[in-house]
């Protein structure tokens, strides 16, 4: 099992651990996994944006109009949400 030291108390973790368990500082792995949740709505909300755009442009349609714009506000607000977990 590969080995990390921790960032707090210098002892070895396991990679797995969620937490040093000789003082319970979280792992970097796990400050990653924490970081990669809001990333990941981030890029949904990116692509929403995206595809809200190209709905937009590509159409014509007064429909087509107000579902890219659906799209975009909520990619936006999806982004957002991803930018504050
Ligand atoms: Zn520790």
């Amino acid at each position: 099992m590969p080995l990390q030291k921790c960032q707090d108390c210098g002892k070895d973790v396991s990679n797995s651990a969620k937490s040093c368990p000789h003082c319970g500082k979280p792992t970097r792995e796990s400050i990653t996994v924490i970081k990669r949740k809001g990333s990941k709505f981030e890029a949904i909300g990116f692509i929403l944006i995206v595809c809200g755009v190209l709905i937009s442009y590509i159409t014509s349609s007064l429909l087509g109009h107000t579902l890219g714009g659906l799209m975009i506000f909520t990619g936006f607000i999806i982004f957002l949400v991803g930018r504050f977990l």
